[in-house]
């Protein structure tokens, strides 16, 4: 699957990606107008002017920073554009079935107060990296997984806020028992009886969930008491304030910063497995 280039045309990746059956990949005309919105946001919060200035200039071929951020809509449509085909192409490739894996930890939700930023992805990539490194000294295999950081807002039935992240992988050549051993949080970190640490599921379409994994959208997710008395959650977009604070620690962080690639790396640009 060849990657986008700039001669293409500014649609060519929705196009692409329709190919792969994802048909709501975002258009040219959607990130410019997102990115329009996040930049009068961060000129309403007081973000610094040379960001903004920045920001404002960047095109779905060019960014207007001399380092994009993740938090910049153009740079991540290419991003996404590039790292979606590449992965789909990559995992399908390898051997056994597809797997998408959902990981949460305790260490990784924080204060409201404290913002998004203060949870490490440094840490976060380093658990994901030990588990795997488990998994391969248990079974002597060596998965290869794309996937992503993302950070949600967790608001509690007694309506206590918190920024928790979590990680979404597809993993190829590992099963779903080798995965829930190697990946598990362990007993030491008591969670309530709710929360799920490690969701492992099939994967129907590579491109689709692989979009879903390296989204740069961010929601609140509500808990409330089910009809069956069971905790659950609704899941809506952001406030504006809080949205604002979500897209600044966005733009502190350079572009891709929360891509997880494991057995894989980027080379110029192309997705490449890492020889054993
Ligand atoms: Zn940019």
């Amino acid at each position: 699957m060849p990657d986008t280039t700039a001669s293409d045309p500014p649609d060519a990746a929705s196009e692409r990606m329709a190919t792969l059956g994802l048909h709501n990949f975002e258009t040219t005309a959607d990130a410019t107008a997102r990115q329009q919105q996040l930049v009068r946001g961060l000129t309403r919060a007081g973000a610094l002017g040379g960001l903004i200035r920045g920001l404002a200039k960047c095109t779905p071929e060019t960014c207007g920073l001399s380092r994009c951020r993740d938090g910049c809509h153009e740079g991540q449509r290419r991003l996404r554009a590039g790292l979606i085909p590449q992965a789909d192409h990559l995992l399908r490739a390898q051997p056994g079935p597809l797997l998408s894996v959902t990981l949460v930890h305790p260490r990784w939700e924080v204060p409201y107060e404290a913002g998004p930023g203060a949870i490490s992805i440094p840490a976060v990539k380093q658990h994901v990296k030990r588990g795997f490194m488990r998994l391969t000294a248990k079974s002597g295999k060596r998965p290869t997984a794309v996937g992503a950081f993302e950070v949600c807002l967790n608001r509690d039935a007694d309506g206590t806020k918190t920024w928790a992240g979590q990680v979404h992988l597809i993993v190829a050549g590992a099963t779903r028992d080798e995965l829930h051993a190697a990946l598990g949080v362990g007993k030491r970190h008591p969670l309530p009886p709710y929360a799920k640490p490690l969701v492992v599921e099939d994967v129907s379409n590579t491109a689709r969930q692989q979009a879903y994994a390296l989204k740069r959208y961010a929601e609140q997710r509500i808990a409330y008491l089910a009809a069956n008395g069971r905790q659950a959650r609704r899941h809506l977009p952001l406030d504006a304030r809080d949205q604002r604070r979500f897209d600044r620690w966005l733009c502190r962080l350079s572009l891709g910063e929360r891509v997880i690639l494991v057995g894989c790396k980027r080379l110029n640009g192309q997705l490449v497995s890492v020889a054993p």
